[in-house]
């Protein structure tokens, strides 16, 4: 029991330190045409391309500075950015999509099951409150669509649980002689209070992550990312490309994308057998 304690006081710093949201970050390219330009704990993506840039993630509205500045230090243009995608309609990546569709123009593209959340400015989404401006979707992506932009060319594969329309996004990018494949997974996460039994708001919701997980570990993956730079350790993968220049690319990592996939089933697992036994 004491020890037990003792374990939960010695975790519970990290616990509360985790909120670095509104942190700056460095900007920087992952791989190719694919850049890193969010803040510390919300990941936003630039993919790049001779006619016009995307965008996926817009997090909240006080984010865009940290966004932009990313971008034009990169040495992009903000207003050279033509489309607006989206990991899931949850408001630490959505609540800024009004803000930035206003700012350049961009056309939003969300998954089916998402849609109305977003133009609706968070009404209808499970288990969390409505809270940000609506933004107007100019197109509702089916699962497995692509979405291209000059050469720029990525799949929104439909994993939903998280939310209904939470979308893995899929690319290939080119470094050198090599190509990779991205994954920048959707989020494969049962929230806090997430009822994955008896659940009459989103019934199917257990099913949802099952046939998620299922799909993930499907996906062929180098280089693995998410909408949290913690899915993938992002701290530790960027530092190694300060230090020096690695001789391997340090976000190629199908290892870790499988150890954490496991992982998050492991966790949705545990959550679904407790439930059922209440
Ligand atoms: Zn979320």
């Amino acid at each position: 029991m004491l020890l037990k304690l003792l374990l939960i006081l010695a975790a519970a710093p990290i616990l509360f330190a985790q909120n670095d949201w509104d942190d700056p970050y460095p900007p920087h390219r992952i791989a190719g045409n694919l850049y890193y330009v969010g803040s510390k704990g919300l990941s936003t993506y630039l993919i790049t391309s001779s006619k016009g840039h995307i965008l996926i993630n817009s997090s909240f509205d006080r984010t865009l500075p940290i966004i932009r500045n990313g971008v034009e230090k990169l040495g992009f243009k903000f207003n050279d950015v033509k489309i607006l995608l989206t990991s899931h309609a949850h408001s630490d990546h959505v609540a800024g999509n009004a803000q930035i569709k206003e700012l350049t123009g961009a056309a939003v593209y969300v998954m089916q099951g998402d849609e109305k959340v977003v133009a609706s400015g968070g009404q209808g989404q499970y288990r969390y409150p409505a809270s940000w401006k609506p933004c107007k979707v100019d197109k509702v992506l089916k699962d497995g669509e692509k979405v291209t932009l000059g050469e720029a060319e990525l799949t929104a594969v439909l994993t939903p649980g998280h939310t209904r329309g939470c979308t893995t996004w899929t690319m290939k990018v080119k470094e050198g002689a090599k190509t990779y494949d991205v994954v920048i997974i959707g989020s494969p996460n049962v929230n806090p209070g997430y009822q994955l039994v008896g659940n009459t708001a989103y019934p199917e919701i257990a099913d949802d992550f099952a046939k998620t997980f299922r799909i993930l570990k499907g996906l062929p993956c180098d280089i693995f990312l998410g909408a949290h730079g913690s899915y993938y350790g992002m701290e530790g993968k960027f530092a190694l490309t300060v230090v020096g220049t690695p001789k391997t690319n340090p976000f190629v990592d199908p290892a870790g994308y499988h150890r954490y996939i496991d992982d998050r089933e492991r966790a949705y697992k545990k959550v679904l057998a407790e439930q059922k036994k209440q």
